[in-house]
């Protein structure tokens, strides 16, 4: 309660660095507003942040010393409940991350206030008065590095720019190194700028009757002769019953008419919040709800007895692709709206969301919400504040929807669970998949696991009963899974030099970037890359001829993977991250897909003068161009992260897929991700090596997915599908287990595998990276980061079989330099979660602080590389 004026502490958990909780006094005049689960402004060093109260603690006769008082309580009611308390607090606890953090991920974003540091040019008045002006410095070559004058000149056009979202674009480095030259030259300044929430709910203000409906009457006779106008205001809200908005009333009365009748009591203001909506259109006309199918109908049966055991019930519903396991959803979350509680429906990315969005819609009409970070921010909080009312049935969300406001919570779907975007790749490194497993378990409800090909996690955790089974091992109305047909591309290569002369035309006619186009990798022929086997021209050309779709799948955006000189071997890369750069036809700039660092591809080789450089491997952009010449006249979309940045750019290039209006779409994996595309008869995958040689032992499990989710694209309506996929690697056995369907002989083969080395799910990963911007120091302190925990091992009691506490490395992580960031990584394994989180907790502790903010911790890390 608010009014406990004997609570004179709270703990505050702040979403930075310090992990710790602190403690603030409260002021006398905010005692009444303090409750557990508000915001609170509270100071932190020289700025403000926003915190979380997460506790009151008891009066003391005098206050501690030192301890400073909170600024504001930004909330009037509380934004977390103690459910979400409880939650964060394990998540945080789970991921050995700070509370605050979690908490703010569970937020809608931008509604926080603080102080930032900022850093502003000091307008001279005169320019060429002051030796150096800023214009100078740009144009100068000595003071600046070209990095720096690049910085620079964004500075100059926004005039000040927040420090950290200049270290986000720039290496750090780069961007001390020029504060520090502005400041010192009196340029700039460096301040504190406070910063209001970015987004609010928005309010209108309307005009309601104020009196009883006899004494209006009354009034409206009364009116009638003298003052007509506000006569027919009044007679128009006694009979619509429904409020007007000021213009409409003024409009109906006039300004002084509306004053008079507000003074004499008849009518009152009133404000009324306006919901930004997300969706596009009214749902369209109720769906038919299909009759299950005899597979669908014992999985629902089995659900909803999960359902009324009203205790946690995890499940995974392991259908292939087009089997109808959204259908099963429907069912089951009908039944649970039916018995008043709310549904959580977990989807991996935003590609997926308006259509599956858009079906739950037509079903359950209004009560469903959307939560996801392709809404505007405004929509978003109003989404967020809907459901926090109650006024919301069914979330459907991505990734931090999994921490959605819903107070009568009955099942959590997770639906595509092996999908690698539930991982958060930065603080707070959470996997929604699990963290919804979590909630499940604390409000003893059901979580449903679904997907065409389930991690290996969690196929083990069905395989020994832990959650219940459900499958759906065909494809709805009888329609076959699609056929695939694998090509051997080391036997298309040796034919090759007979194709190569009427396929030069990447060379010529496309926009090719200006060297000549090379063969994709090692020795091979001269002309254009070898793109597509003879096998798939013939069947893209069949298939467009009979009026059907085409789908072409490859793993990489951008037009070529690398500019290679023949003569010397000098790759382009990036100055900041160890990758290569890769050439981007729209600009005309070879791009780091790391840190967006652009340059124009040279006209000869830098190293060696040479003239042989040329482009190898290809990407979506050169297979757009292939494409076209192959057949000039199909209509054809490209979907990749660089056609979808605009807002609605998915759905308008699935919707023109589904309604037929594109005959060939070429993408990277966003295409493969549960689209329902009836008119797609073949599939293409370009090259199905790539997530295959990745140096992490989920490598065949993907490759396994992504072939399997791609293929699932093909045939779902009438007419079967078919798969071609090109490959330098034909009997590896994750690609010959994805053309046979048998995701158990995967399964069998990688067992062992992972048994032996102690890998998830037998034994517990913790992945340990130590970067610094000084080579030196990055391997010195992961040197001595790794001493110490194997110094501490043998002191953590691991209940396992006696199993100690391991660590591989530390070792230069994969991408070694990353935004001018030297990393080294250790991989801290054990069998016993716990002891392995405690040990690796306790052990950074021990590391002055410097050293503890080089390191960043990933529990269950799902990429390690
Ligand atoms: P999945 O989620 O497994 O990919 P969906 O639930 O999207 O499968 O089903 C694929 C298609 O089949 C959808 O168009 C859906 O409306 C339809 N469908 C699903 N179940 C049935 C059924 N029992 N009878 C007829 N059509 C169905
Ligand atoms: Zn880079």
């Amino acid at each position: 309660m608010a009014t406990e004026a004997n609570y004179l502490l709270v703990d505050i958990a702040l979403p930075v660095p310090p992990r710790r909780v602190l403690t603030y006094t409260i002021p006398p005049p905010l005692r009444e507003q303090v409750e557990v689960g508000k915001r609170a402004l509270v100071p932190l060093g020289p700025r403000l942040v926003t915190g979380y109260i997460v506790g009151l603690l008891s009066s003391e006769p005098v206050s501690p010393p030192g301890l400073k008082p909170i600024d504001a309580i930004l909330d009037q009611e509380p934004l977390l409940d103690h459910h979400l308390l409880e939650l964060t607090r394990f998540v945080a606890d789970y991921y050995l991350t700070s509370w605050g953090l979690v908490i703010r991920a569970a937020m809608p974003p931008g509604i926080d206030r603080g102080t930032i540091r900022t850093v502003e040019l000091i307008e001279s008045p005169d320019l060429s008065s002051h030796p150096l002006s800023v214009d100078r410095l740009i144009k100068g070559t000595d003071k600046l590095s070209p990095l720096q004058r690049e910085i620079l000149t964004m500075l100059q056009t926004r005039g000040r720019m927040d420090l950290s979202s200049l270290k986000r674009r720039w290496p750090a480095k780069e961007v001390n190194a020029l504060i520090r030259t502005l400041v010192n030259l009196d340029l700039a300044t460096l301040v504190y700028r406070e910063h209001m929430p970015t987004v609010r709910p928005i309010y209108r203000s309307l005009l309601d009757l104020a009196a009883d409906r006899a004494v209006v009457q009354t009034e409206i006779d009364a009116l009638r002769k003298r003052a007509q106008r506000q006569a027919s205001l009044l007679e128009h809200l006694l009979q619509s019953g429904s409020k007007l908005t000021s213009a409409e009333a003024t409009a109906i009365a006039g300004v002084s008419g509306v004053r008079r009748l507000i003074a004499k009591g008849f009518i009152r203001r009133t404000t009324e919040e306006i919901e930004r909506s997300p969706w596009e259109e009214t749902a369209i006309a109720t769906d038919l709800w299909p009759t299950p199918n005899s597979a669908q109908q014992t999985a629902i049966d089995g659900l909803l007895e999960g359902l009324r055991s009203r205790t946690f019930f995890p499940a995974l519903l392991h259908g292939a692709t087009g089997s109808g396991k959204t259908e099963v959803y429907l069912r089951v979350i009908g039944e649970v709206v039916r018995r008043g509680k709310q549904a959580l429906v977990l989807v991996p990315e935003i590609a997926l969301t308006p259509v599956t969005a858009d079906r739950f819609r037509s079903r359950f009409g209004n009560r469903v919400a959307l939560l996801h970070s392709g809404l505007s921010p405004g929509e978003r909080l109003d989404q967020w504040r809907r459901i926090k009312r109650g006024m919301a049935d069914i979330v459907i969300g991505t990734r931090s929807a999994v921490f959605a406001p819903l107070s009568r919570l009955g099942l959590i779907v997770v639906d595509e669970e092996h999908d690698a975007s539930y991982k958060q790749d930065d603080e707070p490194r959470y996997h929604a998949r699990d963290v919804a497993l979590t909630r499940g378990r604390m409000l003893g409800i059901a979580v449903l696991l679904g997907s065409a090909t389930p991690s290996f996690e969690t196929t083990h955790h069905a395989k020994e009963e832990a959650y219940r089974l459900f499958r759906l091992p065909e494809r709805v109305e009888n329609r076959v899974l699609p056929s695939m047909t694998l090509i051997d591309m080391r036997e298309e290569r040796l034919s090759r030099h007979v194709l190569s002369r009427n396929a030069r035309y990447a060379a010529r006619d496309s926009p090719t970037p200006p060297l000549q186009n090379e063969g994709t990798g090692g020795s091979g022929g001269r002309g254009a890359p070898l793109i597509f086997s003879e096998r798939l021209t013939d069947a893209i050309k069949k298939t467009l001829a009979k009026g059907e779709q085409v789908l072409l799948f490859i793993n990489r955006r951008g037009y070529a993977r690398l500019l290679l000189c023949r003569e010397c071997g000098f790759t382009l890369r990036c100055p900041h991250c160890s990758v290569s750069l890769i050439y981007h036809a729209a600009d005309g700039r070879m791009r780091c897909h790391y840190c967006d660092y652009r340059e124009r591809p040279p006209s000869g080789c830098p190293q060696c003068g040479g003239i042989a450089c040329g482009w190898f491997g290809y990407g979506t952009q050169q297979v757009e161009a292939a494409v076209r010449m192959l057949a000039p006249d199909a209509t054809l979309a490209r979907m990749d992260r660089d056609t979808t940045r605009r807002r609605h750019a998915y759905r308008q290039i699935l919707r023109d897929v589904q309604q037929g209006r594109t005959q060939i779409l070429i993408g990277t994996q966003m295409v493969g991700k549960g689209h329902d595309f009836p008119g797609i008869t073949l599939v293409g995958i370009l090259s199905a090596d790539a997530s295959m040689q990745l140096p992490d032992f989920r490598a065949g499990e993907r490759t396994y997915a992504l072939l399997t989710q791609v293929a699932g694209r093909a045939g779902r309506g009438d007419r079967p599908g078919h798969v071609i996929v090109q490959t330098y690697n034909p009997e590896h056995y994750c690609i010959l287990a994805a053309r046979n369907h048998d995701y158990e002989a995967l399964y069998r083969i990688e067992r062992p595998l992972r048994e032996r080395r102690g890998l998830p799910p037998f034994g517990f990963l913790v992945l340990l990276l130590v970067a610094s911007s000084h080579e030196g120091h990055a391997q010195e302190n992961a040197e001595r980061l790794a001493d110490l925990l194997l110094e501490r091992a043998a002191s953590f009691p691991d209940r396992s079989r006696g199993q100690a506490l391991a660590i591989e490395g530390p070792a230069p992580a994969p991408l070694y330099r990353l935004k001018g960031r030297y990393r080294w990584q250790i991989l801290a394994k054990g069998l016993d979660p716990r002891a392995l989180r405690h040990w690796v907790k306790e052990t950074i502790a021990l590391l002055p602080p410097s050293e503890q903010a080089g390191i960043e911790v990933d529990v269950d890390p799902v990429d390690l590389c």
